[in-house]
Formats: structure tokens, C-alpha cells, sequence
């Protein structure tokens, strides 16, 4: 016997993340989507239609997430992939042929960045970058073959947050796509699609997952655009394994309440970093001394759980700090339940001389923060005496 336990009408965010996807429950089926670690699916016999292989993005597990991160994102479709990176080049490749033109934001994740400088590129892609604060510059750069316009917001270590209305003018005007990687603020926090954008793109290995065990990424976007993407993803190998699927589903239930909890501690560690007399800069969307905290306010339900601090005396004085760190845990990733800290000088701006990381907000003394679901007492406590030595 079935019995239907439709979602409400129009389900939360929170209520999506937890049941997106599966919406009727028959008995005896378990609560729990079962994983379905197995290449091969027997196919029906005499056609080629339905057929399932884990590298097409048709694994059970894989559809589950995909249908749940769409609606999450307010998308037509999505398609889970290997990586963030594998995300955003699918993403890309999709939209772009040789010839082309791409305009992307300057303030970009590392692997992005040799995306859009080397690899396109090299296969007759042109890609400029562009200052996202400078006036006019978006207009100012487009070519007759401008296709597309890639941004990342917030953005990634600095945590500016990007306007995305005038760009999107811009797009819609021109008939082009934008794309925005949208890791750091998950839908609970910002859906881009309601803001004029045409694709998503997140690092799912970040908040999305959440739990620092999986490397996956999406794509969100239509219908049409999706099955572009699934093609870029088959032939170039970028599925993810049906268990990275499962355990980003099993993530994805914890969403709200993981970045609810996350974005309050935040709160709290920035407004306590303020206070501090050793750091001469707090950088977090919620604060009113941010340079985008009027952008922010605006445009996003939740301030998020990425801040970064500039030490007063420089970088030696940084890494003294984060060597006597107890709770708080010194690893390059970000996005999980446990607070984690990076100096980008000897991770993603490691190949960057000391004048251009300045030019892009990250001098020498700067440390990212990814805030976790600890009690935010403990981790004031750790930052506290690591700042004092
Ligand atoms: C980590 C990250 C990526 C790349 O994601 P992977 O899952 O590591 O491939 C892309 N964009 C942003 C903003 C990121 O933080």
C-alpha cells in the first residue's frame, strides 16, 4: 500500500533541502535514499532509451541531487559533478565555441583563474578579466563576440560581495549568459537565478557537502542549457561516483540549520575581531564597516559564515598566531562544521607576487576564516589566546 506525504505547497528552503526530490513515500521503501554503488543498471532490452551509466549523471543518487539542488536553486535542472572546477569548466564549455569572447570578474577562485587565463585560451577562447568595482568596466570591455560573463560572489578569500543587478542588465540586454559561482552563499543565503542570473555554479565540496568529505561540484540553470553541460560533463569525464552523490544528499538536509548556526557564529567572531587592537582589518558582509555591507544587506538572506582578518604587524605575525590555534584547525578548504583558517599567501595566492595579492585585497597578515557550528564562545576563546601568544 502507498500513501502520499506530499511537501506543503510551497516548501521552505528548509523543508527542500531535507525533502527535495523525493515527494511521495511507499512503505517498507527505506527513509533513507539507499546508495546505489553500481556502474551498471540492467537496460531494457531492444532500446537505447533510459539507459543508466554513473558517467552520464543518471545514477539514481546523482538525479536525486540534482532535482534537489534545482529547486533549491529555483533552477529548471542541475547536474552534479566531479569538482567545483569540473563544474565551472562544463560550465563554461557549454557556453563557449573557439572564437568566442568571455568577460569574467578579476575576483575569482585560484583554479578559475587559470581556467579562464590559460586553458580557454589555449583552445581559441578569449577571456578578459575585469574589475568588478571599476565603473563601466563591464561595458567598457565587450566585444561583438562577448558571449558570456562570469562572476564569483561572494568572493573568495576577500568576502566582497558583488551587485549583481547592473551586470545582469547588461546580459539581458546583450542577450548573453551570466554564470555566478555561488559557493559562498548557498541558496539558504542567495539564489542568483532571482537576481538575473542564467547558470549557477557551486563547489558542492564546500557548504553544500558541508562535512569535509566529498569532492563534487554543480550546475544549475535550464532545461536545454543542462543537457549541454551533461554532454561537456560525459565526454570529458567530470561525473561524480554515486557515493559522493549520496553523502552530498545526506549533506544537503543539514543545510539550513548548518548555515544558520555557521552565520551566527560569524557574527559573533567578527564583531569580537573588531574589538581586537591586533588586527587592523575585519572583513565580513554583516559588519557595517564592509565595503559591500549595503549590497549585502540588500540582496542576501544571510551575512554567511566566510570573514577574514588582516594581522596589524604582517604575515610573521599571522602565522605565529594560527601555529598556537588549539580548536581552530589550519587546512586550506572551507565550508564544513569545523572552523578552519588559511593564509592564502601559501594557498590559493601562492603564485601571486606580494603587489598583486595586495591589488586584490589579500596582503601579507591576511587569514581567511571558514566559521563552523562550534559553540562561537570556544572559538572567540581560541582566536583570543593565539592573538595574545
Ligand atoms: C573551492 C572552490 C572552487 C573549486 O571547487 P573544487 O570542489 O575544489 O573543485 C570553485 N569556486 C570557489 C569559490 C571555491 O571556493
Amino acid at each position: 500500500m502507498t500513501h502520499s506525504s506530499k511537501p506543503p505547497k510551497s516548501p521552505t528552503l528548509a523543508t527542500l533541502a531535507v525533502h527535495g526530490g523525493r515527494d511521495a513515500h511507499v512503505v517498507d521503501e527505506p527513509v533513507d535514499f539507499p546508495l546505489y554503488q553500481s556502474v551498471n543498471f540492467v537496460q531494457e532490452i531492444g532500446t537505447g532509451a533510459g539507459m543508466r551509466y554513473p558517467r552520464y549523471g543518471n545514477n539514481p543518487n546523482a538525479e536525486l541531487v540534482q532535482s534537489r539542488l534545482a529547486l533549491l536553486e529555483g533552477a529548471e535542472a542541475g547536474l552534479v559533478l566531479a569538482s567545483g572546477q569540473g563544474a565551472t569548466a562544463c560550465a563554461l564549455l557549454a557556453l563557449l565555441r573557439p572564437g568566442d569572447h568571455l568577460l569574467v570578474s578579476s575576483w575569482i577562485y585560484g583554479g578559475t583563474h587559470e581556467l579562464v587565463t590559460k586553458e580557454l585560451p589555449a583552445m581559441g577562447i578569449q577571456c578578459t578579466l575585469v574589475d568588478p568595482t571599476e565603473s563601466r568596466g563591464w561595458r567598457r570591455r565587450l566585444r561583438k563576440n562577448t558571449r558570456a560573463i562570469f562572476v564569483e560572489s561572494p568572493v573568495n578569500p576577500t568576502c566582497r560581495v558583488l551587485d549583481l543587478k547592473p551586470i545582469s542588465v547588461l546580459t539581458k540586454e546583450l542577450g548573453v549568459a551570466l554564470v555566478v559561482d555561488s559557493t559562498f552563499a548557498t541558496p539558504i543565503a542567495f539564489r542568483p537565478l532571482e537576481h538575473g542570473a542564467d547558470v549557477v555554479v557551486h563547489s558542492a565540496t564546500k557548504f553544500l557537502n558541508g562535512h569535509h568529505d566529498v569532492v563534487a561540484g554543480a550546475v544549475l540553470g535550464t532545461a536545454t542549457y543542462i543537457e549541454e553541460v551533461r554532454r561537456k560533463m560525459t565526454v570529458w569525464g567530470q561525473a561524480p561516483d554515486p557515493f559522493a552523490c549520496w553523502l552530498l544528499e545526506r549533506g544537503l538536509k543539514t543545510l539550513d540549520v548548518r548555515i544558520k548556526r555557521a552565520t551566527g557564529n560569524a557574527m559573533r567572531v567578527a564583531l569580537w575581531c573588531e574589538t581586537r587592537p591586533e588586527l587592523s582589518t575585519v572583513q565580513y558582509p554583516g559588519l557595517p564597516s564592509h565595503p559591500d555591507h549595503e549590497i549585502a544587506l540588500a540582496t542576501l538572506d544571510g551575512m554567511g559564515a566566510m570573514m577574514a582578518i588582516v594581522h596589524r604587524d604582517g604575515g610573521d605575525a599571522m602565522t605565529k598566531m594560527v601555529s598556537r590555534l588549539r580548536t581552530i584547525t589550519h587546512a586550506p578548504s572551507l565550508g564544513g562544521l569545523e572552523t578552519l583558517v588559511s593564509e592564502p599567501r601559501f594557498s590559493s595566492h601562492e603564485h601571486l607576487s606580494l603587489d598583486e595579492r595586495k591589488a586584490l585585497g589579500v596582503p601579507d597578515g591576511f587569514l581567511r576564516i571558514s566559521v563552523g557550528i562550534e559553540d562561537p564562545d570556544d572559538i572567540i576563546a581560541d582566536l583570543d589566546q593565539a592573538l595574545r601568544g
